[in-house]
């Protein structure tokens, strides 16, 4: 089956479309403009106030209005160092965005005529765009509760998830929070220890949530941890009792096997390093699994969410 066809139109966004949105590097450098600066009205730190900019030929500038000063949007964005053409960097992200279980490298290279070295270096800057903040659980999206649990990465042991064993010291913990109908995030951890996973529970966690975990002892003072007003409900893998009612860890269980998946189809093997924008990857494209095709727009957005306010040089 070929689920694109079961996006709704509103949700379609088509390489024609890209194509025809972005043809050139001006059409791609106007977008980050107006992105970052609506209409081409900035703060002129020459004349201390608003006002409007005027695209400078042949630069990747605009200039004020009435001093002349420049502002460069692409400053303090992903782009801003980079020699390669800044359609290439849209078409690269666009690829990114609009596969559902990952590309590779040497894709981006083929696809766009660039080095494997250039397109493995956008590769990265454009995984930084995906890695995000979210708080989980609450009334809204997370009032079903929220399931936290552990996953090994790396080595050859067979299952995604259990308990590191000793002589696993060659893999990488990384825990998981994930809401039933809603946002995951995923972290690499040093360790499984209870210091070291609970604070991260309450950095993702809102107050007041229903936690889901297996029996692993770290979590027992999960209902204790000071104003957080956890309920705390969990289920015994030991037993094989997998499912009881609610109580039950499947949701996260079913991303770590779409990131082992992809990591195992696309990626081959990730190191350490790389695991956790790995992971961001993943996360940001399964927190839009609702939106179609528009993660390109998304991360188009976070381009200039994550650039650093001063747009002059
Ligand atoms: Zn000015």
């Amino acid at each position: 089956m070929d689920r694109r066809q079961t996006i709704p139109k509103e949700l379609r966004y088509t390489r024609n479309q890209f194509d025809r949105e972005f043809p050139t590097d001006d059409a791609c450098l106007e977008q980050v403009k107006e992105q970052r600066f609506p209409g081409g009205v900035a703060v002129c730190h020459k004349c201390e106030a608003p006002r409007k900019h005027y695209r400078v030929r042949g630069r990747t500038a605009y200039a004020c209005d009435r001093c002349g000063n420049h502002i460069f949007p692409l400053a303090g964005t992903i782009f801003e160092k980079s020699s390669t053409s800044l359609r290439i960097w849209f078409q690269a992200m666009y690829l990114m965005g609009s596969t559902r279980c990952g590309i590779s490298a040497k894709q981006i290279q083929r696809e766009t005529g660039v080095t494997y070295k250039t397109a493995w270096r956008m590769f990265k800057q454009i995984r930084s765009l995906m890695s995000e903040n979210v708080r989980l659980g609450g009334s809204e999206s997370g009032a079903g509760g929220v399931e936290v649990d552990e996953a090994y990465f790396g080595g050859r042991r067979k299952s995604a998830s259990g308990r590191m064993l000793r002589g696993d010291i060659n893999k990488t913990a990384v825990i998981g929070l994930v809401e039933r109908k809603g946002c995951v995030a995923a972290r690499v951890t040093r360790d499984v220890k209870a210091e070291t996973v609970l604070p991260i529970i309450k950095e993702c966690i809102l107050p007041e949530s229903t936690v889901f975990t297996d029996e692993f002892p770290i979590y027992n003072s999960v209902p204790r941890m000071d104003g957080m007003g956890y309920e705390h409900r969990r289920i015994n893998h030991d037993q094989k009792i997998y499912v009881m009612g609610d109580v039950h860890t499947n949701t996260i269980e079913g991303f770590w096997s779409l990131v082992k998946r992809g990591i195992g189809g696309v990626y081959h093997a990730v190191s350490t390093k790389y695991l956790q924008s790995y992971l961001d990857e993943y996360s940001f494209r399964y927190n839009r699994r609702d939106s179609g095709n528009l993660i390109f727009p998304a991360m188009l957005a976070r381009v200039s969410e994550l650039a650093s306010s001063r747009p002059s040089q």
